[in-house]
């Protein structure tokens, strides 16, 4: 049976691509291990909802982990995309597309006067970290603990315990002096920061964060954090890098940089920005974004960036989103959902569309670390997991990964995942 055919079951399917792809997924977190499952093959999907290899649908809660805030194959990005098709798909050659979605952002995000275009989330961190490392001729790069920015070598470290220490690979194959560059300080913990600052700023070419930390649960910071974070970069002339792959485009259109009015020297894109398909960009003033070849001395470049097809999509997005009517919809789902946990005596951590069910009550000072999760929640979450599935919902696959709402989502279907939870919380005791 060719494996594209429906009615072909997901064990078959995950049998053969065990054979041929290791682990028998693309991503980790795609083989379910988290939640001690195994895979299920999506064949399609429309709206909220995956379709199956055994023709099966799921209420999904993940949506691709963040970029389809419309919900799946919504029809005038795919009207976008069917367009762009049949003026072929990759030109090689400049073309008025990304033109015109770099316009339609720069025109409405000042911080983002200039703008670059790539393949990926882990692609555009990337390359502002070489642009902020160049402009300062400095090595030294800080993060915060528990942010992911993709997986580029520099940025696979964890903390060291302790104030603000350099980092211990968290993956095989980052050589240890790449690791011995990348300083890592807790979340929320303004203390920590400038005892870092003090240690390391004349050394820092860039400070990244997730503004609004989305990787490792829900865990928005204070603003007084990310302005003092603001504060010392400019002190110790360290470039102060937003990483909004989630967050741009999903808490507002202007991101977390419009949502605290902070602004950032390069801010980086991902998800969003491209509909559903695979495109990062990276921002900045056109003085910093001109270090970058052909004008400057910091090179960057992609085969496969500014795909037509990436940026004609990405503009169909961001134009339904502008109005801000989309993010007034999905703030009015979130805040049912979140009062529909509420009411089983759980909480749940929720910016807007975002939210994080197994995250206690977002006190100041409990978000350094998913630590402050609910640990009962957290432990019987594979079970949960599970029993959703198997009731026709799709949660995200780990009890640090966070849940995605869509404007594909109705009221009905929140209250659907309401029923479901209530129902898995009654069995529970
Ligand atoms: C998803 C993500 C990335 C990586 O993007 P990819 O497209 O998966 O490479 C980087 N930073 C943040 C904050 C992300 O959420």
């Amino acid at each position: 049976m060719a494996a594209m055919d429906p009615g072909t079951s997901a064990e078959e399917l995950f049998a053969r691509a065990l054979a041929v792809t290791p682990g028998g997924v693309h991503s980790p977190v795609r083989a379910l291990a988290a939640v001690g499952g195994r895979p299920f093959f999506t064949r399609r999907a429309a709206g909220a909802c995956l379709e199956d290899s055994e023709g099966r649908r799921l209420l999904d809660f993940c949506m691709a982990f963040g970029p389809l805030i419309l919900g799946h194959a919504h029809p005038q990005v795919a009207a976008a995309a069917s367009c762009a098709l049949a003026d072929g798909w990759s030109y090689g050659t400049a073309e008025p597309y990304s033109l015109e979605l770099a316009e339609f952002i720069s025109a409405r995000l000042p911080w983002a006067e200039s703008i670059r275009f790539v393949n990926s989330g882990t692609e555009a961190v990337m390359s502002a970290l070489r642009l902020a490392r160049g402009i300062t001729g400095r090595e030294r790069l800080l993060k915060f603990s528990g942010c992911y920015h993709g997986h580029a070598d520099a940025m696979l470290i964890r903390a060291g315990s302790g104030l603000a220490t350099t980092g211990i690979a968290d993956s095989a194959g980052v050589p240890a002096a790449v690791a011995a560059d990348t300083v890592v300080a807790p979340l929320d913990d303004v203390a920590a920061l400038e005892d870092c600052f003090a240690r390391h700023g004349p050394q820092l070419a860039a400070a990244i964060i997730e503004p609004l930390p989305a990787n490792h649960g829900l865990l928005p910071q204070r603003p007084e954090f990310l302005q003092r974070l603001r504060e010392l970069c400019s002190r110790h002339g360290s470039l102060l890098i937003f990483d909004e792959v989630i967050s741009g485009f999903r808490v507002g259109f202007g991101g977390m940089a419009a949502a605290t009015g902070i602004r950032p020297d390069l801010v980086t894109w991902g998800k969003i920005i491209g509909g559903g398909f695979p495109v990062g960009a990276f921002a900045g003033p056109r003085e910093l974004m001109a270090q970058l070849a052909p004008l400057g001395r910091v090179y960057q470049a992609g085969t496969l960036s500014a795909n037509p097809l990436a940026m004609r999509a990405g503009l169909a997005t961001l134009q339904l989103l502008e109005s801000g009517v989309i993010y007034r919809q999905l703030e009015t789902l979130g805040a049912r959902l979140e009062a529909r946990i509420r009411a089983l005596g759980l909480h749940c951590a929720r910016v807007g569309s975002l939210f994080w069910l197994p995250g206690g009550p977002a006190r100041p000072g409990m978000l350094r670390s998913a630590a402050h999760c609910d640990a009962g929640l957290s432990a019987g979450y594979p079970q949960l997991f599970r029993r959703l599935l198997d009731a026709g919902i799709y949660l995200p696959p780990s009890p640090m990964e966070i849940g995605f709402l869509s404007a594909a989502h109705t009221a009905a279907d929140i209250d659907h995942l309401g029923d479901a939870l209530a129902a898995a919380d009654a069995e529970r005791d």
